[in-house]
């Protein structure tokens, strides 16, 4: 079958199946076109896109400054590799380092691989500055963490569908509860070796933990006082998500090393990056970390209309705003029904809590009976169903989204 050729729903699914390996289980639609906060079905039905591409999509699907930016560069010049210089990438590293308040960025294409990066620039800090006995470095990470695929990230995770027969596992890693201080401070102090504290500000995939008002703020200063690096994980809450360019922003921290992916394009392009400032920075030297696409012209150039975007449209502001709203008309809605325990998020990063066991199919069953009323949304973790639009919804959008959500709950109580 030609690739051009139109494809029915099924058609599209049965060739995914029969030639894709099995690693997703998607919602069964097709989408073949996107513009700002919807998306259309291959038969031409129109959705509110609730799940952003899991955020990277902040700025709305196709948005024409993004695209254009990559339209010219891609005729231009697309990649030269990082043997030479070229003359995108320096604009792109001033922008993103002025834009986040660091010395230096270092360009990666996905998120795992920015995280695989911050961890690598942790342990060498261990070893050349503060000084941790050669291959003795410990990372303290939290339960139920998500933060990539590779090899060394799914060996300190704890969900056995991401770990399970990936072994051996890379050692360094210390777990600790999430949200909890007191652990951290433990951990702090009874291991001597520990180099870095990697967290993510809210908790994503986990299901849209957000912890304790004051946590991220004094888990900074733990580390502090520990000589321990603060590595905030924003792949998912950064570039206005939550309501601020970073979540870490809500409490005024600054992270000692900084992780994005995702909405650095826009979800154009694979862009990722870790900054941090100069002392931290320049334990990377040359020929000692690398990607042959990281920081490619394309990348630089669709990393700032990215960021650009964002600061232009107020698009933060907006998720804090459009958050508060949609927070709050369904908290008016949840005490009428039984099926919603509670809605939890901050901007438009939010969930609701399914009154079903993990295991059940109520979320998922949900989220079908969501797609047939035009509205896309994934459960994470069983009985979790994320609600994560582009940022560039407005409140009259945000309002037909809420009826479709209430709609659909009380259709399915019934
Ligand atoms: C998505 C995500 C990652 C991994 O990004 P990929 O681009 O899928 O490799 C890492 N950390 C967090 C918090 C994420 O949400």
């Amino acid at each position: 079958m030609a690739v051009l050729e139109h494809l029915t729903s099924q058609q599209a699914i049965d060739l995914e199946n029969k030639y894709g390996a099995h690693n997703y289980h998607p919602l069964p639609v097709v989408l073949s076109r996107g513009e700002g906060v919807y998306v259309w079905d291959v038969e031409g039905k129109r959705y509110y896109d609730f799940l952003s591409a899991y955020s990277a999509v902040n700025q709305g699907h196709c948005h024409p400054k993004i695209v254009g930016a990559m339209l010219d560069q891609a005729k231009t010049l697309t990649l030269t590799s990082r043997a030479f210089y070229n003359d995108m990438l320096g604009r792109f590293e001033e922008y993103a380092t002025s834009t986040f308040g660091f010395d230096k960025l270092l360009p990666m294409n996905t998120g795992a691989e920015a995280v695989e990066t911050a961890l690598k620039i942790c342990r060498r800090w261990a070893y050349q500055k503060k000084g941790i006995p050669e291959n003795q470095a410990q990372i303290i990470v939290c339960e139920n963490n998500f933060h990539g695929r590779t090899t060394t990230i799914i060996s300190f995770s704890n969900d056995p569908v991401a770990k399970e027969d990936y072994g051996p596992y890379t050692q360094g890693f210390i777990k600790i509860e999430y949200d909890n201080l007191v652990a951290l401070e433990k951990a702090l102090e009874s291991n001597p070796h520990a180099a870095g504290f990697l967290v993510e500000p809210i908790q994503g995939e986990a299901g849209v933990y957000v912890p304790s008002e004051g946590y991220l703020k004094e888990a900074k200063a733990l580390c502090e006082k520990f000589n321990v690096l603060f590595i905030a994980d924003e792949v998912q809450t950064g570039i206005g998500r939550t309501g601020k360019m970073l979540a870490v922003d809500h409490e005024d921290v600054k992270p000692d090393i900084l992780i994005l992916g995702k909405a650095l394009s826009g979800g154009a392009y694979p862009v990722s990056g870790v900054l941090a400032n100069d002392e931290i920075m320049e334990v990377i030297t040359p020929g000692s970390h690398g990607s042959t696409f990281g920081g490619n012209p394309i990348a630089a150039a669709v990393g700032m209309a990215a960021l650009g975007v964002i600061k232009e449209e107020g698009l933060a502001e907006n998720a804090e705003t459009l958050g508060e709203v949609f927070r709050e008309e369904l908290n008016k809605f949840i005490p009428t029904c039984d099926l919603v325990v509670k809605v939890r998020g901050k901007g438009l990063l939010n969930a609701i809590l399914i009154n079903d066991t993990e295991d059940s199919s109520t979320a998922w069953d949900i989220c079908m009976a969501l797609k047939e009323n035009g509205l896309l949304a994934k459960p994470t973790h069983g009985n979790i169903i994320r609600f994560a639009p582009p940022l560039v919804m407005n409140h009259e959008q945000l309002m037909d989204c809420v009826s479709i959500i209430i709609k659909t709950l009380q259709n399915f109580s019934k």
